[in-house]
Parts: structure tokens; sequence; C-alpha cells
């Protein structure tokens, strides 16, 4: 298969991987986007989406991440269905890097913009998988709003539980939040917050045994896991918040990550450890993780591209 040469090209198609098209393609940077297993990325699994501005009445991210794809496509953007397979990367200043995407195709790239995102974990149990769209959510922000009065459990004791446990307080009667160890990870601070509030119950030494409920969530039953004790809660929503896995497994033992395999990017910029290699969205950001600022940053790491490719011509 030919091999082809671009400027720049853009893995993965959430908004990230479009709004860094967006502005890839209007620099005149002519960018191909290989969107990834999932085209669209999370926003696609989500309902209605009602906090990104500029839609009043809402929109459902389906919609929206046609929508971006669309205004993507206006300005030139090539955007194939596809997955990136192989990445071998080029250290040196102006240095071409090479992929490998699934059909075979090698592609030579002077930059490329990483918006492959990260995906949630769930529990695994097959209540859980059943109910997804039916009260199971892994994003209290997007989503909590549709819980508005009602009672809901989440799952999950670090910072993004603890912080959507609060959001959730704020919105629903009464949180229930399942912590499987006698203490949660969240920092002291979140900690406060969670005890702070009336409205939340923390379960200690609990996990979740079964979602309740035919085709809606209608509660959820919990075990003690040091007296084997089952409790069934009602609740009419449930969040799972047990952590994300950024997508960055092809790009290990070239690019820098953290820990937890996020991408680590230079200051206040999308910069990677390679140049002309930058990252967006939640593959390099695991405390906000909203539409709006995967988008925000892909505009950066398109402007960032732009700055570089002007600075080795
Ligand atoms: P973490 O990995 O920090 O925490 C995951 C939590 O889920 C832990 O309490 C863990 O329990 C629990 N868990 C994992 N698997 C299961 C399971 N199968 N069943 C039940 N519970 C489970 O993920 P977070 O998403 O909370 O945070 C990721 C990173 O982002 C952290 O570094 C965090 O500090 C940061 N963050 C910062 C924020 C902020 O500063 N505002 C906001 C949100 C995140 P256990 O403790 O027993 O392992």
């Amino acid at each position: 298969m030919s091999l082809e040469r671009i400027k720049t090209l853009i893995i993965g198609s959430g908004p990230a991987g479009y709004t860094a098209a967006i502005y890839a393609s209007r620099a005149d940077l002519k960018p191909v986007v290989y969107t990834g297993m999932e085209p669209g990325g999370q926003l696609t699994t989500t309902t209605e989406v009602d906090n990104f501005p500029g839609y009043p009445d809402g929109v459902d991210g389906p919609t929206m991440m046609v929508e971006l794809q669309k205004q993507a496509e206006r300005f030139g953007t090539d955007v194939r269905i596809g997955m990136v397979t192989e990445v071998k990367l080029n250290s040196e200043l102006g240095g071409i890097h090479k992929v490998k995407v699934d059909n075979g195709k090698e592609i030579e790239a002077d930059t490329i913009i990483i918006s492959t995102g990260a995906t949630a974990k769930y529990l695994g149990i097959p209540s859980e998988e059943r109910l997804k769209g039916g009260g199971v959510s892994a994003c209290a922000v997007c989503d909590g709003f549709f819980y508005k009065g009602q009672d809901v459990a989440i799952v999950g004791g670090g910072d993004t539980a603890a912080e959507e446990a609060t959001y959730l307080s704020n919105i629903c009667s009464k949180v229930t939040m399942v912590v499987r160890k006698g203490q949660m990870r969240a920092s002291k601070a979140m900690q406060h917050r969670v005890n702070s509030r009336k409205n939340i119950d923390v379960k200690y030494f609990s996990e979740i045994q079964e979602v309740l409920g035919d085709n809606v969530v209608e509660g959820v039953r919990i075990i003690n896991n040091q007296t084997s004790k089952t409790e069934d809660i009602k609740v009419t929503g449930f969040f799972v918040a047990i952590g994300h896995k950024p997508n960055t497994d092809i790009f290990k033992g070239q690019l820098e990550m953290d820990d937890a395999g996020y991408i680590i990017t230079d200051g206040k910029t999308t910069q990677t450890n390679y140049p002309g290699v930058f990252a967006s969205g939640d593959v390099q950001d695991k405390e906000y993780r909203q539409a709006v600022t995967a988008a925000g940053t892909g505009c950066m790491a398109a402007l960032d591209a732009e700055r570089y490719l002007a600075s080795i011509e």
C-alpha cells in the first residue's frame, strides 16, 4: 500500500480532535483525522449535552459530534474511519513521524496531534452493562441533571467520585456513595466536602453486587465486604466513578506519561516530549475532562502545530 506524506495527522475524533481539525484546516495544514474505534468519541455514548456553550436548548452527543465533523470537513479536513495501530516518533526537530493504520497504510507526518481520549472504567458486572443508557452513567456532570430531586448512588472513593458525589448532592435528594475500602482515596479536602453534605451517605467496605431494574435503574444491591451482609438501596440513577484509562497504549515507550498513562505536556502548551507531536483533550487531562475543555486544548494543539511548522520552515 502506498506511502502518504502529510503535514498534520490528527488521531482521534472527539471534541479535541475535531476542534484541532477545524483550526488546522483553516490554517491550510490539510489535516487528516483518523477517527479511532469510536468515531465521535465519548460523547457519542451520552444522551443530552446541556453544558456546551452555544446550544441553548441542549444537543444530543451524537448530533453534536456529527456537526463538529461537518464543520471540520467544511474547511477541507480529510476524515477517515480507521485506527492508528503503530507509531514511530522522531525526536529530531523537523523530523518525520511515521504511523501505520489498521488497513496497512503507512503515513509520514510533520506533525501529529494526539486526541485519543480516555475511556471510563466500569465495574464489569452484567446488570451494569445492561442498564447503560437506562440510568447507569460514568459522568455525573453530563447526566446528573436528569436525576434532579431523586435518589442516586455512586461507586468509587477517589477525587472523581468525591467531586461527583458533591456535585450530585446539589441536584439530587440523596446520594449514596459506595466505597470498597474503609477510607476514601480522595484528598482530605474532597473528603471533607463529602462529609459536610447532609444528603450524602457514605457506605464504606461496600461493593456493588448488582444494579437492580429491568429496563431502567431501580436500585443497587450492595454487599459489605467485611460482614457479607447485603442491602438493597432504591435509586433511579447509578454513577460509576472508579477512574478512567487514557488511550495511550500505542505511544508507550515513546511519549512521556504519568503513572496512570496520561500524556505529559509542557506547561500551558500541548507540546509533548517529541518536537511536532502535540496532545489535546482527555488523553492529557485527568482533571477537567469536559467537552468544552477538550475542544479548547484541541484548538491549542492546532495553533501549536502551526507555529511549530512555521518555525522549522
Ligand atoms: P482514582 O484512580 O484516583 O480512584 C478510583 C477510585 O475508584 C478509588 O477509590 C478505587 O478504590 C475505586 N475503584 C477502582 N476500581 C473499583 C472497583 N472495581 N470497584 C469499586 N471501587 C473501585 O480515579 P479518579 O478518577 O478518582 O482520579 C484520577 C486522578 O485524577 C487522580 O489523580 C485524582 O487525584 C485526579 N482528579 C483530581 C481532581 C481535582 O483535583 N479536582 C478531580 C478528579 C480527579 P481503591 O481506593 O480501593 O483503590
